[in-house]
């Protein structure tokens, strides 16, 4: 991608693009002791690390809420303590594309970081560091009153963030809008209700069905072969290892140390093959992601994902959509039969198939199927929005959870330790990021649909193990716009509509129809 800019060497475009330079710089610093904390760093140099990085974030606080941001920005033609979105579209036409894109992400950086008093910032660090802790305990002893007071204290912060970064009425919009960033309450409100409605219908018919078998999962896979089958896989998909690396790690997560460096971990249980395959395919897809932004952006704040919904599309298109798509397994089949020959010589594509879709309520969320999934994010979002705005108390809060999960799954959780208690983002005051996740099965849903008619052959592609026509469309149509187009107008000018769930609700009825024999 290439559109022509302001140039000048001098210019204050040029000086704002060295400032963030420097902060994207001690960000990916940061990154590497971090990722080093995840994997190999031995314990003892938890309280250093926690120094290491306190002084690094505040270098980029520094860097980025400097009085000369605000300078500059005012005398590339934008305000700097305006409210509206975009920046002037006679700047659009003078800078072009991108230059336009940086000048609206470093203000809204700019605003960010000097709206939030560093009292704040500081009380809600140290109140999610030990909250996080409490909740820790809490789950293990089923607790839920041991962590109420932390939650109440997070939430209290929760609402001082939304007023300090501002909003019009609706506080859960500023919160929101931090992890997907242009969209509002009101927005997510409409998709997930319509979501909800489709949903909560198409689970019941399949809970009516007869039930899939998957007990030959149900054995030992050793994880060095797991791990081996998980390489190729990512590989196969496009993953270059001179770009990246596979590690291990408590929880699965893709982090970029640069633009030229996005790792992913991964975690291996024996008794779970599905566990570790489908999430190092998931990983993977959010590291083409960030491998995949344009080269003319690296090295600057648009050189990221645009939105975590929108980087939530790219796993779960690659993890469920493709991952576990019929002709996807019609290729690897015989390679997963080859590492595991004892375990699954005599099972047939189409049973494995059927297995590792196989649809049942549950009570967490992280082990739920992709038709139930998503009902477990509606569940929290309606939760935690009455939580910000002060119509549910955290008191009532296991039962109000516990009631929507009959509402919505039919199951209730014996133990608040499967229910309220099983997440952990509320334990750092994440409230808005929640819907990002189901969000990202919106858009891949969408996304999809017009894949399949500008790439007529892809499944038969897939079948034979071509997914590089796939990974080209998602680079040129998503992946190199980095954050310069928002995950409005890339749905709008890919799709050419805005966010609409019923291309979700169709894709699932027709993937489980036909598996379920609705
Ligand atoms: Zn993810």
């Amino acid at each position: 991608m290439s559109v022509a800019g302001e140039t000048a060497a001098d210019g204050p475009v040029a000086r704002l693009k060295k400032l963030d330079n420097e902060a994207v710089l001690l960000e990916h610093i940061a990154a590497a002791i971090s990722w080093d904390q995840e994997t190999y760093m031995p314990q003892g140099a938890v309280e250093e690390r926690a120094h290491q990085q306190a002084l690094l974030q505040s270098l980029v606080h520094e860097r980025n809420t400097a009085p000369e941001i605000g300078e500059l920005l005012a005398a590339a033609g934008v305000d700097p303590g305006a409210d509206e979105q975009d920046v002037p579209a006679a700047l659009v036409e003078k800078l072009g594309e991108v230059d336009a894109a940086f000048l609206r992400e470093k203000r809204r950086q700019f605003q960010h970081s000097t709206r939030l008093p560093a009292r704040l910032v500081r009380e809600l660090a140290e109140t999610g560091s030990r909250g996080q802790n409490a909740w820790i305990t809490a789950r293990k002893e089923n607790d839920y009153p041991q962590f109420r007071p932390w939650l109440e204290k997070l939430i209290g912060l929760s609402r001082e963030t939304a007023d300090a970064l501002g909003h019009s009425g609706e506080r859960y919009d500023a919160l929101l809008d931090q992890y997907e960033p242009y969209m509002t309450t009101a927005d997510v409100v409409s998709v997930f209700g319509t979501l909800r409605e489709g949903l909560v219908d198409l689970v019941q018919r399949i809970s009516d069905a007869p039930q899939v078998d998957d007990s030959f999962l149900n054995t030992r896979f050793p994880v060095d072969q797991q791990e081996e089958m998980s390489r190729r896989v990512m590989t196969a998909l496009g993953y270059d290892l001179d770009r990246g690396r596979l590690d291990r790690s408590a929880h699965p997560f893709t982090t970029a140390l640069g633009a030229h460096d996005v790792r992913i971990t991964t975690r291996y249980d024996e008794e779970l093959l599905t566990s570790s395959l489908f999430s190092t395919i998931h990983e993977t897809g959010h590291a083409l992601y960030e491998l995949g932004v344009g080269e003319d952006l690296h090295g600057t704040l648009l050189a990221e994902g645009t939105s975590l919904g929108i980087h939530e599309s790219q796993s779960r298109m690659w993890e469920n959509m493709i991952g576990r798509s019929r002709p996807f397994w019609q290729r690897w089949m015989p390679d997963l039969q080859a590492v595991f020959p004892r375990q699954l010589r005599d099972v047939p594509v189409e049973a494995f198939y059927r297995a590792v879709n196989k649809v049942q309520p549950s009570l967490i969320r992280v082990e739920a199927d992709e038709v139930t999934y998503s009902l477990h994010i509606i569940l929290r979002f309606e939760l935690e929005q009455q939580l910000i705005n002060g119509t549910l108390s955290v008191e009532d809060l296991p039962e109000a959870w516990n009631a929507k999960m009959k509402e919505f799954l039919d199951v209730v959780p014996p133990r608040n330790a499967e229910g309220v208690l099983q997440d952990v983002h509320w334990s750092f005051g994440a409230f808005g990021y929640f819907p990002t996740y189901a969000l990202g099965n919106l858009y891949a849903a969408q996304f999809l649909n017009t894949m399949e008619k500008q790439l007529p052959s892809m499944w038969e592609e897939i079948a034979t193990g071509k997914t590089r026509p796939i990974l080209d469309w998602l680079r040129s149509n998503i992946h190199q716009y980095g954050k310069v187009r928002s995950a409005r107008q890339l749905i709008r000018g890919i799709t050419g509509t805005d966010l609409d769930p019923g291309f979700f609700l169709r894709y699932l009825t027709d993937k489980y129809g036909e598996l379920y024999s609705l």
